[in-house]
């Protein structure tokens, strides 16, 4: 049996389905997505991609980048997806260690990027444009074929490299098989019960798994629709709501939608069904979402290694700050990070994953690899957490961002949810930084719903906490920075009040 995921997601829906629809661009229809894509396959094939060659994308979103993935799979090639933020600089390190045969970059970055893949040997850049729908790659598939076989894959081989935010040293290139997207596809589709009425409102990135392979997978695997925005933009999303069944998004985008004073029961009364992920979202914001709409926000807990671990159940109770229950065929242990040993239920530990989500290695670098995964095939996550009574599971934080304060273990999650608790705080964010007496002091950035000053927070979080988990400073900021998967970039913390508490540096003018 063929192997490509191609074969496994598409053939779930009949022809004339809509399979996306783009806002100015029309419907593609399920018939109309296999013939575009394989003339994607066809016009890579004439470039003279091969099995397992890689195809590194950095193209705007939009419905037909979409069919370029499919085209990638149908090939045989290994999908490379690329921030559209990444700069040439931080390009330059991609193209070295993915050594594509095609790179696809947007019409305007083709001066910049055809040199630089030149010298770092590309045989090929062709373009893509996302709004003028335009570019070279889209010319050259004009003239292909429309039809493709779909090139023979053991399940086992890589479909796609993601690269992991790296937030230390270089990034890595998690090789998802064709197998581990189609099981994870599966799963989630028969979870979150799609059926082929759904249709998905996509407002999320493509380069990422949330958008690509939890989004988009899942719809193909159902035989569904997606509704493609360009981006997350609040207004349309408000305005398109009402033609979707399902949204998917990160918590920043549901803080952002409960701004908008059309966000109510009738605005989601067609919607069956609301997902976050990809970073903690608030007991709060699922809260008010549930009082302004009347849906309770099922989160999930994924990453690029694995796909999706966890997922709040559908049918059963969704439990605001737990990620729910780990997928079926997919086994999480926590473990004491000193020893490996497991941990009785309700203790914090470090999370490991084993299932057929769980990805091949990373990307030419075996030792990384073998350094994550322990003899019995778990994969360290590098999260910590802990599974209550009833199996659910909670996400503490990674591990690297735990604080070591005079000797002691301060979880960052723990004090963030005492001070988001507190009168005034919006949001918080809590991270160790160089400390002369104490190693690494605890230190907090609090955005404020209101006046705000830190002495009295303090005072409130002394009689919740005991000592060494008050931090040593709480510094009031406008807001907390955070990637565009919303996930708050605590190295960029660490790196900006790296001397807060460095007698050498004098006394700082930090507002509080
Ligand atoms: P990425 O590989 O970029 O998808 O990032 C994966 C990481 O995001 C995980 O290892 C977690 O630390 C974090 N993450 C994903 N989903 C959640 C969630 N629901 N709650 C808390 N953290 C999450």
């Amino acid at each position: 049996m063929n192997g490509n995921l191609y074969e496994r997601l598409c053939g779930q829906a009949a022809a004339d389905r809509p399979f996306a629809r783009q806002a100015g661009r029309g419907a593609i229809s399920y018939a109309a997505m296999d013939l575009r894509s394989a003339q994607y396959a066809n016009a890579l094939l004439d470039l003279g991609v091969q099995p397992g060659d890689r195809v590194l994308v950095q193209a705007e979103k939009s419905a037909e980048a979409i069919l370029l993935y499919l085209g990638c799979l149908r090939c045989g090639a290994v999908y490379v997806p690329l921030n559209t933020a990444y700069t040439s600089a931080e390009l330059e390190y991609y193209i070295g260690d993915a050594q594509p045969r095609v790179v696809v970059c947007k019409p305007a970055r083709m001066g910049a990027v055809l040199p630089q893949a030149r010298r770092l040997g590309v045989a090929h850049v062709v373009t893509m444009g996302g709004a003028e729908h335009a570019g070279s790659l889209l010319e050259r598939a004009d003239l292909c074929d429309t039809r493709c076989p779909n090139a023979e894959r053991d399940a086992t081989e890589v479909a796609a490299i993601i690269y992991t935010s790296g937030t230390t040293g270089r990034a890595k290139g998690a090789m998802l098989t064709h197998a581990n997207l189609a099981a994870n596809a599966f799963a989630l589709k028969a979870g979150w019960r799609f059926t082929p009425q759904d249709v998905l409102l996509h407002a999320l990135p493509l380069f990422h798994i949330h958008g690509l392979f939890v989004a988009v997978n899942v719809t193909l695997a159902a035989g569904a629709s997606l509704l493609v925005l360009p981006a997350f933009e609040v207004e349309s999303v408000v305005q398109n709501l009402p033609a979707a069944s399902v949204y998917m998004g990160v918590p920043t985008h549901y803080v952002r939608l409960l701004q908008h004073r059309r966000l109510d029961r009738g605005l989601t009364a067609n919607v069956r069904l609301f997902v976050s992920g990809s970073a903690p979202l608030l007991p709060d914001t699922h809260a008010e979402w549930l009082s302004r709409t009347g849906h309770s926000i099922l989160e999930r807990y994924g990453m690029s290694e694995t796909g999706i671990i966890a997922s709040n159940p559908y049918g059963g109770e969704r439990i605001a700050g737990t990620v729910g229950l780990p997928l079926p065929g997919v086994a999480v242990r926590v473990v004491d990070p000193d020893n490996g040993a497991p941990v009785p239920v309700g203790q914090t530990g470090m999370l490991e994953v084993k299932g057929p989500n769980v990805f091949a290695g990373y990307w030419r670098m075996p030792d990384r690899t073998q350094a994550e995964f322990r003899a019995d095939g778990y994969f360290v996550t590098g999260d910590v957490g802990r599974f209550d009574a009833r199996g659910y599971l909670s996400i503490v934080g990674r591990s690297k961002d735990l604080v070591i304060t005079g000797g002691f273990n301060v979880y960052p999650r723990e004090v963030e949810a005492e001070l988001d608790a507190l009168a005034g705080v919006a949001e918080s964010a809590v991270f160790g930084v160089p400390h002369p007496d104490f190693g690494e002091g605890v230190t907090a950035v609090v955005v404020a719903r209101g006046p705000l000053a830190a002495e009295p927070l303090l005072a409130q979080l002394r009689q919740r906490l005991a000592g060494y988990k008050i931090p040593k400073r709480i510094l009031v900021v406008a807001e907390l920075p955070r990637n565009s998967m919303g996930k708050v970039q605590k190295s960029a913390l660490r790196e900006q009040y790296a001397d807060l508490y460095q007698p050498a540096s004098g006394p700082r003018s930090v507002p509080t």
